[in-house]
């Protein structure tokens, strides 16, 4: 089985999308990443989608890769004793450290690091910033504000802080126990929420021990003013544009977006454009014409991933959400002008031997009649390095390593294949031909690109290109080593 595309397509499963006929489903309909989201529903109910996920890959053997989102320090107010009030624009409202039960006047918000941190002039944002406040005064367990867009408040609902570095912790107790247990039971990427600063990734780091791919989502001011640095220390990035458009205004979403997408392309890191692509499809079959064009323009963009959050976990029509992203980019990269955008926007840092092999390999696909580019890989580097080419010929990731291979299921234009371990180069070369052929890149009469590193399985030392037949016969009578 094979993707006619490039971008690849994160589904997030939730109660619309857990048992295995409907993953399954997903997956046929072109979902390459599922994504846990760690918010919602108990480890019990992530295992139980891990395994039906773990099952599918092996009933159709094909690499699929799992998404583990970690909640973050989400902030919350406590409850009221009507469970709901309505707040005026212009009156008075305090949030305090009690935790009785709210009412028009006031309300517990029980995370004393916010009040230490506040100061007059800051925003407070509740229930994805539908209502507004702004602080008058504070102290250490209160803050007296005035409502400056109203509306209904109820029990615990979030809180958002877009005008100072909070100092809370990157990872709850919460996100602790998640991480441990979504590392121990088997998940390829870790999606770090409402990242602050590149220490906040550095620790999750430390607790994953190479367990699993860092991921970090990008949905806080601070950390748009960090992500040179965030980048630097994360495998990967999410634009989160639903609470990065309640802690910024949501027309700066957009540019920020494209920005992201570039400096990520530019140093060969995977990211995925997410939330409220497809929106309207949580209750309707078809989409808007300007979620399509959302789609179309991240797909444009040239970013590694788009994703389906509620459309897929709790809509619906799940499956005919992930059909509907697989038919706008087959659409999108079947369309000339994508080829000259993409090409127009690419920009790479080549410094190393690898960078210039993968040119060099993208270089000759573009000349001469070449089916693909094969990359016999251990950590996965080399490919991320000819996903940054974005050659107009399909890209085979050949690897003995399962956890490369899920890794780089989010990667643009890879096409994960699991292979033996080799010893020398021809086994290399055969493999290749080999998954080229059976996964329907070539025939006997075409010819591959084949990228590889010698010595073999160790990491970082892509320094072979080979322009191969797909003939078997023809490999061994070329070169009897
Ligand atoms: C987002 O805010 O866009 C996002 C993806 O995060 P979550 O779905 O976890 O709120």
């Amino acid at each position: 089985m094979r993707r006619l595309r490039n971008v690849k397509i994160v589904a997030t499963l939730g109660p619309a999308s857990s048992d295995y006929a409907t993953i399954r489903a997903l997956f046929e309909a072109g979902a390459d990443v599922f994504r846990l989201n760690m918010s919602h529903g108990s480890q019990a109910d992530q295992r139980a989608r891990r395994d039906i996920i773990r099952q599918i890959e092996a009933d159709t053997g094909r690499p699929i890769a799992i998404l583990a989102d970690l909640q973050g320090p989400k902030l919350r107010v406590g409850v009221f004793a009507n469970g709901a009030v309505d707040l005026e624009e212009g009156n008075p409202f305090r949030f305090d450290l009690d935790p009785a039960e709210g009412d028009g006047h006031r309300v517990s918000l029980p995370h004393p690091e916010i009040f230490a941190a506040l100061t007059p002039g800051a925003r407070l944002l509740v229930n994805d910033g539908k209502i507004r406040l702004r602080v008058n005064a504070c102290g250490p367990d209160f803050a007296d504000c005035t409502v400056t867009t109203g509306g209904t408040i109820s029990n615990r609902k979030g809180v958002n802080v877009p005008d100072v570095v909070l100092p809370v912790a990157a990872l709850s107790e919460k996100d602790r126990s998640d991480l441990e247990f979504a590392c121990e039971m088997g998940v390829d990427w870790l999606a770090l929420s409402f990242v602050q600063r590149p220490e906040d990734v550095t620790e999750a780091r430390d607790l994953a021990r190479g367990r699993a791919a860092i991921l970090s989502k990008i949905e806080k001011p601070s950390a748009v003013a960090a992500f040179t640095e965030i980048l630097a220390v994360s495998d990967g990035i999410m634009v989160a544009r639903g609470d990065l458009g309640v802690e910024l205004p949501v027309h700066s979403v957009p540019p920020i977006q494209k920005r992201l997408v570039r400096a990520c392309r530019t140093v060969a890191k995977p990211v995925i454009v997410a939330t409220q692509m497809l929106e309207s499809m949580i209750e309707s079959p078809m989409p808007t014409r300007a979620e399509v064009s959302d789609v179309a323009t991240a797909i444009y963009e040239g970013a590694d991933a788009v994703m389906l959050s509620a459309e897929s976990a709790a809509g619906r029509y799940p499956v005919e959400a992930v059909a509907t992203m697989n038919a706008v980019a087959i659409s999108v990269e079947s369309d000339p002008t994508y080829r000259e955008v993409i090409e127009a926007s690419r920009k790479a840092d080549r410094r190393t031997v690898a960078d210039a092999i993968v040119a060099a390999a993208r270089e000759i696909a573009e000349t001469t009649d070449i089916k693909a580019i094969c990359c016999y890989t251990q950590s996965g580097k080399t490919v991320a390095l000819v996903a940054r080419e974005r050659p107009r010929v399909p890209i085979v990731a050949l690897s003995p390593v399962p956890a490369t291979l899920g890794v780089l299921c989010l990667t643009w234009g890879v096409h994960t294949v699991r292979c033996d371990k080799v010893e020398r180069f021809k086994m290399a070369v055969v493999n290749a031909a080999r998954a080229a052929r059976d996964f329907g890149f070539a025939d006997e009469t075409g010819k591959i690109v084949v990228i590889a590193g010698v010595p073999f399985n160790v990491q970082g030392t892509t320094n072979i290109l080979r322009v191969a037949p797909c003939d078997e016969r023809l490999i061994f009578s070329a070169d009897p080593e």
